[in-house]
């Protein structure tokens, strides 16, 4: 193990600033205790007691990213159209996410940068990601929206993560998962430890044996999801926070008469129009429905097609609900009915 203690920390953002766009998690401006990731600056502060209210999945798609311009050209009699590509390739080094955000990652990339025949390798994604350095603080506590300890490594979760920073007294036990994160942690600023690491976070934990099944026997017991969902205002704060959640709509965008662009938006199963279809029917009209898909999406659907669990367990649709709705209640549930 390296060790870096607390006051080299911003040496090290500072250096890697130099090189790269450096992303941390800070507190808002005139906000009491609102923390979102953003661009680091030297001097600034860094949060990294409280949780992010939306993970930092806009670096790897962001909320709007315009994926090719258009303009149209005279060309002798006709017109001709010109397309320009945009190929993201910025650097950018993110301080301070935890486990279940980097694990996240991890199933985002199996999905964007697939290898297998016949599936799509997405550039843009591909762009970003490769320029990504990740540097994940382990959890040593936890609150009590988190629920990473009902999968199976919890908190000790290193997939997604370059490096991870181990709370120790006076600095932090660095553990490199990649290459990337072993270049980081041969700099100087660090040196070897042969201190213990830190016992990690246990957090509450939702039983998940049979969930995948159990969904699908519930499906059509919509009187149950009605139940279970009555206080949702399909705001899509579940989705759009979540660091999983990965749904978009592609929409064209004029610029004056002969150009344009065409752009990727975050888009959210929970919100009505998601499903509406032009025939002005829609196959999820109620906040039932839509709850429905997203539970059944992420643990059972995303299972049976990729293998995955499309949940780390991060706590936020839970901890920032405004409906006050708990994702644990209605998978207990789901499996006790
Ligand atoms: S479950 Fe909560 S956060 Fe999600 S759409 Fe409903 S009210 Fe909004
Ligand atoms: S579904 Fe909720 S708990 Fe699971 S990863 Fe998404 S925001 Fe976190």
């Amino acid at each position: 193990m390296r060790f870096i203690a607390e006051e080299n920390i911003p040496r090290l953002l500072g250096r890697l600033a130099a090189n790269a766009a450096v992303w941390a998690p800070q507190v808002v401006k005139d906000t009491v205790n609102t923390v979102l990731f953003a661009p680091w600056r030297a001097g600034g502060e860094i949060e990294t007691g409280a949780y992010s209210a939306l993970s930092a999945k806009e670096l790897v798609l962001p909320a709007t990213e315009r994926l090719f311009s258009y303009r149209y050209r005279r060309a002798g009699e006709g017109e001709r159209i010109g397309i320009k590509g945009c190929a993201p390739q910025e650097r950018v080094v993110i301080f301070g996410m935890r486990a279940c955000d980097a694990k996240a990652l991890a199933v985002l990339d199996a999905l964007f940068l697939s290898r297998s025949a016949g599936s799509y390798n997405d550039p843009y994604y591909q762009g970003r990601r490769s320029g990504l350095t990740v540097i994940t603080l382990a959890c040593t506590s936890c609150d009590s929206a988190c629920f990473c300890s009902s999968f199976e490594k919890g908190a000790a979760e290193t997939a997604g993560s370059d490096l991870i920073f181990y709370p120790v007294s006076g600095g932090y036990l660095a553990g490199p998962v990649s290459e990337k994160g072993k270049e980081l942690a041969a700099v100087d600023l660090f040196q070897d430890s042969s201190q213990e690491k830190p016992g990690l976070a246990k957090t509450a934990k939702v039983e998940l044996v049979g969930i995948q099944q159990r969904l699908l026997e519930r499906f059509d017991d919509i009187d149950f999801w009605r139940l279970a969902t009555e206080v949702c205002l399909s705001c899509g704060y579940c989705s759009y926070a979540c660091p999983a959640c990965h749904c978009f709509n592609i929409f064209d965008e004029t610029d004056g008469d002969r150009a344009g662009g065409r752009y990727r938006c975050w888009d959210a199963c929970m919100f009505y129009a998601y499903t509406l279809e032009s025939s002005g029917h829609n196959p999820r009209p109620e906040a039932a429905h839509r709850y429905r898909n997203r539970l059944a999406h992420k643990f059972s659907y995303f299972p049976l097609n990729r293998g995955e669990i499309l949940c780390t367990g991060c706590g936020r649709c839970i901890r920032g609900c405004p409906a006050g709705l708990d994702f644990r209640d209605v998978i207990r549930a789901v499996s006790a009915g």
